[in-house]
């Protein structure tokens, strides 16, 4: 694996104007410079990234350009996570793909998941097994979305030890032998995910997402010689001020709390993306969330964060604050290993 690999790729894409900016009269702030991976806000000093996307770009072209390509380490045994970062209707689940429902021009997850398929379908030599689980970080209390039982009795604890390091006892894992299968997975779990009404988005969604996939290859001539790899396909809450939302009451409570875990994320990555940093301490355990996302910050996972943001002047300060936090992550060097028994 090439030294640059073990970077956090950075790719920043920008959605059309929304209906509720073209109604306000909002003007369209962002450049994109696109063969110097650059955006420009308010023509001031450029952002470069690894990729940046404009509002016209396709699924397709988005999937092809930053992720087709990197899902091929996980069958060496690298894990990867893709986590998508940005304001409420900054197009994360658009692009994410995580409100699966089966039909439209579908985001990152469905066409990962086909990748993964057919790859398996064509290698002969190898025993695969593929594992599914699917967990919501709501208000810092972690939720297994898969489990089929009432919300109250979906709470799942998170522990550490030296062996296993981070993991959770009792979460649901679904053993798939299909693309299919995990697609279904994914729209019964998005269908429990908790959302409220705010200005920004109806849909919007108040928690953080984790799909995880497990693929467990085993070499048929070799049987002793066995592989692991985890996909981590995180769709994190909006990472907006509350009054922006217009959010009260309980909505505005849980703005609070989910900014609080975004904030220890940000803590996270100004503490990893600093390279005249030279304390090894960092507070993944300031919040559930970075204890969950250790690994895949300045540890073990190939890791590409998908920044969305608005090109409406009506944002500017979100839109800003994205790209800085984008800009940090993209300096985090991770380590990945090959995950081999
Ligand atoms: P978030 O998950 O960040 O809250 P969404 O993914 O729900 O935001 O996006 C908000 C709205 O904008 C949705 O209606 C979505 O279909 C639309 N949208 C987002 N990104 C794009 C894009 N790149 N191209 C076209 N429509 C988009």
């Amino acid at each position: 694996m090439s030294i640059d690999a073990t970077s956090v790729k950075v790719a920043v894409r920008i959605r059309p104007l929304a209906d509720y900016e073209i109604s306000k009269g909002c003007k369209t702030i962002i450049d994109v410079i696109p063969e110097n991976e650059q955006i420009i806000v308010n023509n001031t000093k450029p952002f470069t990234f690894n990729y940046v996307f404009d509002a016209q770009s396709t699924q397709e072209e988005f999937y092809n350009c930053c992720v087709k390509d990197t899902i091929e380490n996980l069958f060496q045994g690298y894990n990867m996570t893709i986590l998508a970062y940005g304001q409420t209707g900054s197009g994360k689940t658009y692009s994410m793909g995580t409100a699966y429902k089966g039909e439209g021009d579908t985001g990152v997850i469905p066409r990962a998941i086909s990748d993964i398929f057919n790859h398996i379908q064509d290698n002969f030599a190898i025993d695969f097994t593929v594992q599914v689980s699917f967990i919501e970080l709501y208000q810092e209390v972690l939720y297994d979305l898969l489990s089929g039982k009432p919300r109250d009795q979906c709470v799942l604890d998170i522990r550490e030890d030296t062996q296993k390091g981070i993991h959770i006892p009792n979460m649901t894992e679904i053993q798939v032998t299909s693309a299919n299968e995990v697609l279904e997975i994914l729209s019964r779990g998005s269908a429990g995910r908790a959302t409220a009404s705010t200005n920004m988005n109806s849909q919007s969604s108040r928690s953080h997402a984790i799909l995880t996939v497990t693929i467990t290859m085993q070499s048929k001539d070799d049987p002793a010689n066995i592989k692991t790899a985890k996909l981590h396909l995180v769709d994190l809450a909006g990472s907006e001020r509350p009054k922006k939302t217009g959010a009260v009451g309980n909505t505005f409570k849980e703005g609070v709390n989910i900014n609080k875990g975004l904030m220890v994320l940000g803590n996270v990555i100004s503490c990893l993306g600093d390279e005249k940093n030279k304390s090894t301490f960092v507070p993944y355990r300031d919040s559930n969330l970075t204890r969950l996302l250790k690994d895949s910050l300045g540890g073990n996972s190939i890791t590409l964060m998908i920044a969305c943001v608005s090109p409406a002047d009506y944002n500017h300060d979100e839109t800003l604050s994205t790209l800085r936090y984008a800009d940090r992550a993209k300096k985090i060097k991770n380590k990945p290993v090959v995950n081999q028994d």
